[in-house]
């Protein structure tokens, strides 16, 4: 086989694996950098059939663009389908307002959805003639594992492997050739028990000592994750932003969760947020779980405005924050960009990783379970570490690179 990346090589973003098996080509993701301006990946030559792995933009996001310009068919989840959709509305309302050309509007988004075919994951279909079977990913909801059973191939593009209260992680695929991101390769994890613990007693200090929480989350994943975590805390937890209609969707698929009755019951718990009178009804029961996860939009920037000069309170980041981003800047120089104007936040800032992605270990792990013969690392800023804890044929791509595998 021969894959071709298209982004995403050296560089957690913009993921696009063009990959021929004899002839028969699949696009494997097609997303973008969601940054300001967002950054594409490399144009895509015609291709009849592509498959998503996640929502994530950084998979996801050129997906419109390609079913326009080549009626190209995108194999994915219903779930991931519908969360995808809501991406991409949000991602155009954000460009529009910022200015930024984008190369697909409002009717090639409309004309690609019906363009959409759903698989399940944990069963088989025919797609270009290549049978491929679908597994659970463990990173987000409605994340899949993508194998291509006859070339023995298999593409992890992010993936968990350890069991959280949303999913279970990603079991190993015995396979020739293994695709597998590298997001955290190099770095470790803190044990998600003992996470969780810390991440309770601090708000629980912070709440005694008459402070506000807020916690900003990514709507897909972490929103219902945190909700779970929070559920029985004893606070009144206050849920503003996406988080909620994503959850609604996830519930509607309850079948690529653990347990979609424990998450209903978790977010039921939460009081929502609906109006302005609401956000001041949230700040003032104290724990606010809102968006967006990056700081870089959503109500969130609301919450942080009102409690920034209060150092009884803190803003708990829960997530990789991206360089560029409010959420980096505000780890890195206590400082986020509010409205247009720099700004000095004096409150405190905390950080708990509760990563969707295997840690190094977690890696390493999960690559030797697979007993591949040739493995390739993308999705990463430190391939080589990996690289240097397996004993088979590693391939660390650039973009733009073509590998043959025999
Ligand atoms: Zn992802
Ligand atoms: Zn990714």
């Amino acid at each position: 086989m021969i894959a071709k990346f298209l982004g995403g090589a050296r560089e957690v973003g913009r993921v696009g694996i063009l990959s021929n098996f004899n002839g028969k080509k699949l696009l494997i993701d097609y997303g973008l950098t969601p940054e300001e301006p967002p950054i594409y990946p490399m144009e895509s030559p015609p291709v009849d059939y592509a498959i998503l792995s996640h929502a994530h933009l950084d998979h996801s996001g050129m997906i419109p663009w390609i079913c326009n310009r080549y009626n190209t068919k995108v194999y994915t989840t219903a779930l991931t389908k519908e969360i995808s959709e809501i991406l991409y509305r949000d991602t155009l309302k954000i460009a529009d307002t910022k200015g930024h050309p984008f190369p697909y509007g409002e009717e090639e988004l409309e004309n690609s959805l019906d363009k959409f075919v759903y698989i399940n994951d944990k069963k088989k279909y025919i797609i270009n003639d290549l049978e491929v079977e679908f597994h659970p990913a463990g990173h987000i909801p409605g994340s899949v594992i993508i194998e291509i059973k006859e070339f023995e191939t298999v593409f992890a593009c992010d993936i968990n492997t350890i069991e959280t209260h949303l999913l279970k992680g990603a079991k190993p695929i015995k396979c020739k050739n293994l695709f597998i991101e590298g997001t955290y390769a190099g770095v470790e994890h803190p044990d998600r028990k003992e996470l969780e613990k810390e991440f309770l007693d601090e708000i629980e200090d912070i709440v005694n000592r008459g402070g506000k929480v807020i916690i900003p989350a990514f709507a897909v994943g972490r929103t219902q994750e945190l909700a779970m975590i929070l559920y029985k805390s004893g606070h009144e937890v206050w849920l503003d932003g996406m988080g909620y209609k994503i959850s609604d969707i996830i519930l509607k698929h309850g079948n690529y969760i653990k347990s979609a009755e424990k998450l209903k019951k978790a977010i039921r718990e939460l009081k929502i947020v609906y109006s302005e009178h609401g956000k001041k009804l949230a700040l003032k029961a104290g724990v606010v779980l809102t968006t967006s996860g990056m700081m870089n939009g959503g109500p969130v920037l609301w919450y942080v405005d009102k409690i920034k000069d209060d150092p009884k309170s803190a803003v708990i980041i829960t997530g990789y924050q991206v360089e560029g981003t409010n959420g980096r800047m505000l780890l890195e120089n206590r400082e986020i960009d509010l409205y247009g104007v720099r700004t000095k936040v004096n409150c405190q800032v905390k950080f708990y990783d509760f990563s969707a992605h295997a840690g190094h270990s977690q890696l390493i792990k999960f690559i030797k379970d697979c007993s591949p013969e040739n493995v390739v690392i993308f999705h990463s800023d430190n391939p080589e570490a990996i690289a240097e804890e397996i004993d088979v044929n590693v391939y660390i791509p650039e973009n733009g690179d073509e590998i043959i595998l025999k």
